[in-house]
């Protein structure tokens, strides 16, 4: 079964946990960088990606996740975790002029609270590549992909709006799975780890 991680310093983690160890994997959370050894997939969970860019600064864990994916193991963010894998991030709070960090990892511009305020979250069914039936799309203040660059291929959209993407071994869905029961996004991000789950 594939040893993942779920990035655990705020958010959502427990969730991604217990869909993930509903499918046979082996889940770690993660904390500091010597976590990440002996992983072959990451998830960047939902919650505020200000905070948590803060946090990562905090532990030192920029370059040690960037390294694990060079390394080839397998990424994925959900709404404020697609924010941290985003080359470009637009609507950071002005108090940080406007500017946050982010890893790069996905050739993508993300625009952060896309759909207004929280009162403005909401869920819809989505029809995503490689599922047969529509997948229930919970979003909560959630980003939207702005820019999707050549590498980078649109596997779901809300309307027109690119809402989950793909490059390579690296995920992005501005939506929550782990706030559902369909663990199918969950499956398909095992599947993406260099030892997927047995078919
Ligand atoms: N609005 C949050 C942010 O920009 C993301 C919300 C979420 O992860 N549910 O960081």
């Amino acid at each position: 079964a594939p040893r993942v991680g779920v990035l655990a310093l705020q958010g959502a983690f427990r969730e991604h946990r217990s869909l993930l160890e509903g499918l046979g994997a082996q889940v770690t959370e993660v904390r500091l960088p010597h976590h990440l050894s002996g992983l072959n997939g990451l998830v960047l969970p939902g919650g505020e990606s200000t905070t948590m860019a803060n946090l990562l600064s905090a532990y030192g864990l920029w370059d040690p996740i960037r390294a694990f994916h060079a390394a080839g193991n397998a990424m994925w963010g959900t709404c404020a975790g697609a924010i941290l894998l985003a080359r470009e991030v637009e609507g950071a709070p002005p108090q940080f002029g406007g500017r946050q960090d982010s890893l790069g990892l996905l050739d993508v511009t993300v625009q952060r609270n896309a759909f207004g305020r929280q009162v403005d979250s909401f869920s819809a069914p989505l029809s995503v590549q490689g599922l047969s039936t529509p997948f229930p799309g919970v979003f909560i203040r959630a980003p939207l992909f702005r820019r999707t660059g050549q590498d980078v291929q649109v596997l779901a959209r809300h309307g027109e709006d690119a809402v989950m993407v793909r490059q390579g071994r690296a995920l992005g869905t501005v939506f929550h799975p782990e706030l559902t029961r369909d663990a199918r996004v969950h499956e398909l991000f095992l599947n993406l780890c260099p030892h997927p789950l047995p078919a």
